[in-house]
């Protein structure tokens, strides 16, 4: 069995982290080197996906759930308007393969998001 991931190990409550929203499928926390004036991280608290295309196949209800986190996480920290970000492999910047999605957001409309910027 490979090692539980640092999101596997905060959902077992062995590292501590900055919790936003949980209920019993899903969990979000503030990211801890934040790319923007919002970066929230949403992941499921069950099933062991590793990316998400593993989780869409696996269990699209989830999916659709962690979206929908997202866009409730939005409401309450950005306006409602956020982006969306699933890495899916080394080379485009995964480091912690349990799914997750980042939410960023830039309520007070710095740039750090506008057009153009990943
Ligand atoms: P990714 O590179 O898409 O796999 O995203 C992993 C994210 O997890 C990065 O943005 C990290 O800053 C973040 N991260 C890693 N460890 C922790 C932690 N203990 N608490 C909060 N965020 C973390």
């Amino acid at each position: 069995m490979s090692e539980a991931s640092v999101f596997e190990r905060i959902v077992a409550g062995e590292i501590p982290a900055s919790k936003v929203f949980e209920n019993d499928r899903v969990l979000a926390i503030r990211d801890i080197a934040p790319k923007a004036p919002v970066h929230l991280l949403v992941f499921p608290k069950v099933g062991t996906y590793p990316n998400v295309a593993a989780l869409a196949a696996g269990d699209a209800g989830l999916l659709a759930e962690l979206v929908s986190v997202a866009q409730h996480l939005a409401d309450e920290h950005c306006g409602g308007e956020f982006r969306l970000i699933f890495n899916t492999g080394e080379t485009a910047g995964q480091t912690v393969f349990h799914v997750h999605a980042h939410v960023l957001g830039d309520p007070e409309h710095t740039g750090a998001l506008t057009e153009g910027t990943l």
